[in-house]
């Protein structure tokens, strides 16, 4: 029996080992899913959890379930790949194989600025988006007892870089939150005491999408009260001031870095072409140049189509991942290959509650029913009936109830303390060190 290894857990892995267990007979072939995590995260709905209109596990699908049996699942990070010898090194030990599919997703970039991987929060992964909804609620919390001072005021400013999609929802999910929670909740909190700030290097917010809907997504942030700085490049942050290209500083005790993407480390350390970002090569099958036997998709994989590569969408990994299935298990049988080809079926941005930009089909929508398309697009996604079920309610119930303010520390986790420096959040590490 062939051996088909999957490495990643993602949205390119889970359904390209799904994809290849489904196509295959019983026999043909045996395919093992190997990730990190137990768990397919489903990326769009990290910023619903940093704002609390989702609950935390309603956002996931365990990977197993995905797979009903049809593939196995090992929980083990991976360490090392070895394209000659054919083999995984990973934490629970080598895994051999005879197809191989890569998927191992991007890591957060930081162009090297000074303090920004030491005290900034990263917004990938579920533990991150909790980690920040956390120092959210913590920092309410102390900002709450501080006497008014320039340190109460850099305790309630949460600054956010990059307005990509995902600095953009989260910049909105923030500020609903905080104009929720605040005149309910924090009695010794002025709302105009909270500020959400989001800075961007270039010269308008959602730069990929049709300029008319980034203006107005602009107009809707700067009307919910979120200060977005555009040509503004930051140049290092030190837990507690963020340092400007200009010279100037701003002081914020708390920031989410969207900006930048790296490649993951793994795949960083394949010998193999790589594009400029650092991902895999790969041909018009999706397969890595000169190992037939090899794949790769989505954030880790360059697929070059119309002279440009793909960027790093759910969309194109998902897509990717039918392609590749069907070559996998054309390989597996000596059958022919599909070239890849992706479709854009659209861009969908929440700007928070009851408000969207959306481009669908080559048309524009903005407003309530763009915010309605945003939602049932992605619930059509969400894998599985009690997860859309789920959701759904999350949603519902988040348009008659305020949200809440609980923060749960596993055991071994510490409150921020009222000295940030002191503190063993990210945010607060190294807080003193010179920019
Ligand atoms: C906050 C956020 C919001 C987003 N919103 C959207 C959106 O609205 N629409 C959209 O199209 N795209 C969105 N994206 C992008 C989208 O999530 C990615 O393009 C997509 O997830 C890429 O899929 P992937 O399978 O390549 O990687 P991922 O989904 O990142 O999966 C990588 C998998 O590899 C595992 N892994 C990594 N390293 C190791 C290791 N060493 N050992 C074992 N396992 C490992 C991870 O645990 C994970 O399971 C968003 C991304 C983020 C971060």
């Amino acid at each position: 029996m062939k051996r088909v290894v999957v490495l990643g857990g993602g949205f390119g892995g889970a359904f390209t080992a799904l994809g290849v267990a489904r196509g295959l007979r019983a026999g043909e072939a045996e395919v093992r899913l190997i990730a990190r995590e137990n768990y397919l995260f489903f990326t769009p709905f990290c910023t619903e959890i940093v704002g609390g209109a989702m609950e935390v596990r309603h956002a996931t699908a365990p990977l197993r379930e995905i797979l009903r049996g049809r593939a196995s699942f090992l929980e083990a990070a991976v360490e090392k790949i070895d394209l000659e010898a054919r083999r995984v090194e990973t934490s629970a030990g080598p895994v051999e194989y005879d197809l191989l599919v890569i998927a191992l997703g991007s890591a957060t970039g930081t162009f090297g600025l000074p303090g920004i991987r030491e005290n900034a929060h990263f917004m990938r992964t579920l533990p991150e988006a909790i980690a920040f909804r956390n120092r959210v609620i913590d920092c309410l919390e102390e900002g709450s007892r501080m006497p008014k001072s320039p340190e109460r005021t850099a305790r309630l400013t949460f600054a956010v870089v990059g307005a990509g999609p995902s600095g953009v929802e989260l910049a909105c999910d923030l500020r609903d939150l905080l104009n929720d929670l605040v005149p309910r909740q924090y009695p010794d909190i002025a709302p105009l005491e909270v500020n959400v700030k989001l800075f961007e290097g270039g010269d308008r917010v959602l730069p990929g999408m049709d300029s008319k809907l980034s203006w107005h997504a602009e107009k809707r942030m700067k009307k919910k009260g979120i200060d977005v700085r555009l040509e503004t490049q930051i140049r290092g942050y030190n837990g507690r001031e963020i340092a400007l290209a200009s010279g100037s500083f701003v002081r914020a005790d708390t920031l989410a870095w969207t900006a930048g993407l790296a490649p993951n480390p793994v795949v960083a350390a394949l010998d193999v072409p790589k594009d400029k970002g650092g991902r895999i090569q790969v041909d018009d099958f999706l397969r890595v140049n000169r190992h037939a036997e090899a794949f790769a998709i989505g954030d880790c994989a360059a697929f070059v189509q119309d002279g440009h590569a793909l960027g790093p969408e759910g969309q194109v990994a998902l897509q990717e991942a039918r392609t590749c299935a069907h070559n996998v298990v054309a390989a597996i049988r000596g059958g022919l290959l599909h070239t890849f080809r992706f479709r854009r079926y659209g861009r969908l941005v929440s700007l928070g509650r009851r408000y969207a930009v959306t481009e669908l089909f080559g048309l524009r929508f903005r407003g309530f029913f763009a915010w309605w398309l945003w939602r049932t697009a992605y619930l059509f996604r969400l894998p599985g009936i009690r997860n859309k079920v789920r959701v759904m309610l999350d949603w519902t119930l988040d348009l008659f109830f305020p949200r809440e303010t609980i923060r749960i520390r596993y055991a071994g986790e510490h409150a921020v303390a009222m000295d940030a420096a002191s503190a063993p959040t990210p945010a607060s590490v190294k807080a003193d060190r010179p920019l």
